[in-house]
């Protein structure tokens, strides 16, 4: 779409707020960001009728999974974690003859695949940054948006507003004592792209989210040395059990609806008969229960202790000029050590009070997506699954385009849906006792938020 004469076309009014000008779209619904959400929130939206425009800042659709963007968090040898089934959107399956955890690069093809299938890309506007978004009148929004980095600004009215704009791609920095004394190179795992960048090099991994054990095992066989600091003990998950991805083992299990501590326990089990016991390996033993902290998926990690190439060590307690102090007395002198620590959710182009942010930083939402605030707003895609965010995030997008759609529709219904609901922020959608961390701050079972949503679907559309 061609930003210069986008708003020429169609029926668009001008309104003038302090006087500039504001494009009115009428009944059109805004969708921030072109990746794996905002690509299912277009589609969605479509199909129940919307008319959509879509602001990335990026050139080019895929958001996270598009290695050109620079944003994107993904390295050379990312893999999906998830397996294929669990991954792809529930109407697009991904090919039959692609593995089991296809390449970053395949899923950025299959996310192209989407978007030229369901015809969204007429629905884009490339190379647009979405500045500012305020609320107008009547549930309206003013979205304010950028073409390139110093190109003119440009405001629009829209019907609703869905949020994609991905929590992916702020890294999360951990303070230390001493670091800014430390004479090594320091990165975050985002500026991680390829193993050279290991090659040779005294590595130190802080973190063990999936990309920090990715990082372990990619340092194990191209860095002379590789520590791999973590706060406490994991559980180890292999990508394949009984010849199967692990993901599709515990869906079967889930799919008993056995009640927790038996599934805990048969997972436990399961563990034992495949990975052992990690404190045989060094590792420290896990603190918490399976499904207590976000599951990571990693068949190498274990095996890479167990032949020397990976030194666990736990916290850092501080940097000295030359290496580190860990919180077990140990030292280490790495010439370069990557923070796989993390991302925080960040929505620059939003005052904090619309999406309910907390002291911490972390939005508040009815479902993760809905802001008790404003009925007119949703964030699609603020989800921690404890299986692959893209067919939730279908759903979430169809509850929001059904949602929009009913305070049309039934305005009334709608109202007292909003007046049951919009204060239910707890986010609690997992019976497991989830270790509270900025890393768990959307951590969700993914057959519980399911069901959530479709309660809340079927009770809007109840009556219709
Ligand atoms: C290394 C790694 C591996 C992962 N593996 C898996 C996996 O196997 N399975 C899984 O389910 N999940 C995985 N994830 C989670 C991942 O975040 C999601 O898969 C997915 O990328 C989320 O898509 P999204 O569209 O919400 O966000 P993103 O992919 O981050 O897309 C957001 C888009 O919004 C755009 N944008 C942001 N701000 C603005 C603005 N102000 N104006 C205009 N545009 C804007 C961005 O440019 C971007 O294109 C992984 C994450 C990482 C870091």
């Amino acid at each position: 779409m061609d930003p210069d004469n986008a708003y020429d076309t169609g029926a668009v009014a001008t309104i003038w707020r302090e006087g500039k000008p504001v494009f009115d779209r009428g009944e059109t619904v805004c969708v921030i960001g072109a990746g794996a959400s905002g690509l299912v929130a277009i589609k969605n939206l479509k199909e129940h009728g919307f008319g959509v425009d879509c602001f990335e800042r990026e050139t080019s659709i895929g958001g996270a999974w598009n290695w050109r963007n620079d944003r994107s968090p993904v390295y050379g040898s990312t893999h999906l974690i998830s397996s294929k089934p669990f991954t792809q959107y529930p109407d697009f399956p991904m090919p039959d003859a692609w593995p089991d955890y296809p390449h970053h690069s395949q899923f950025l093809a299959y996310l192209e695949q989407y978007t030229d299938h369901f015809d969204l890309r007429s629905q884009i506007w490339f190379g647009s940054e979405v500045v500012r978004a305020e609320p107008a009148e009547d549930g309206f929004w003013d979205v304010t948006t950028r073409v390139g980095r110093n190109g003119a600004e440009r405001t629009a009215r829209y019907a609703g507003l869905v949020v994609a704009n991905g929590h992916n791609w702020s890294p999360k920095f951990p303070e230390y004592a001493g670091i800014d004394g430390f004479k090594g190179e320091i990165i975050h795992a985002s500026a991680y792209k390829e193993a050279a960048q290991l090659r040779g090099r005294r590595v130190l991994v802080i973190g063990a989210g999936n990309t920090g054990c990715d990082i372990a095992v990619e340092a194990a066989q191209q860095a002379t040395r590789c520590w791999h600091s973590t706060r406490r003990g994991y559980w180890y998950a292999p990508k394949y059990v009984m010849g199967r991805p692990a993901d599709q083992v515990n869906d079967l299990v889930l799919g008993l609806r056995l009640p927790l501590w038996l599934r805990q326990w048969l997972f436990h089990r399961t563990l034992k008969m495949t990975v052992g016991d990690l404190t045989r390996f060094g590792l420290p033993k896990p603190d918490h229960r399976v499904y207590e902290t976000h599951p990571i998926a990693n068949s190498q990690l274990v095996y890479y202790v167990g032949h020397g190439a990976i030194t666990p060590v736990p916290d850092v307690v501080r940097f000295t000029r030359t290496g580190v102090e860990f919180a077990d007395g140990r030292t280490a002198e790495p010439d370069l050590v990557i923070l796989a620590t993390g991302y925080l959710p960040r929505f620059e182009f939003l005052s904090p009070d619309l999406l309910n942010v907390d002291a911490e930083g972390r939005p508040r939402l009815y479902l993760h997506a809905f802001s008790p605030a404003y009925p007119t707003l949703a964030v699609a895609g603020l989800l921690q699954p404890d299986s692959a965010v893209f067919s939730l995030v279908h759903w979430q997008t169809v509850a929001i385009a059904k949602w929009l759609r009913l305070r049309e529709s039934a305005p009334d219904r709608a109202e007292s849906f909003w007046r049951r609901h919009h204060r239910d922020v707890s986010g609690r959608f997992n019976p497991a006792k989830v270790k509270q961390s900025t890393r768990h701050w959307f951590e969700i079972s993914h057959t519980v938020y399911l069901r959530a949503l479709e309660r809340a679907m079927r009770e809007m559309e109840a009556g219709q």
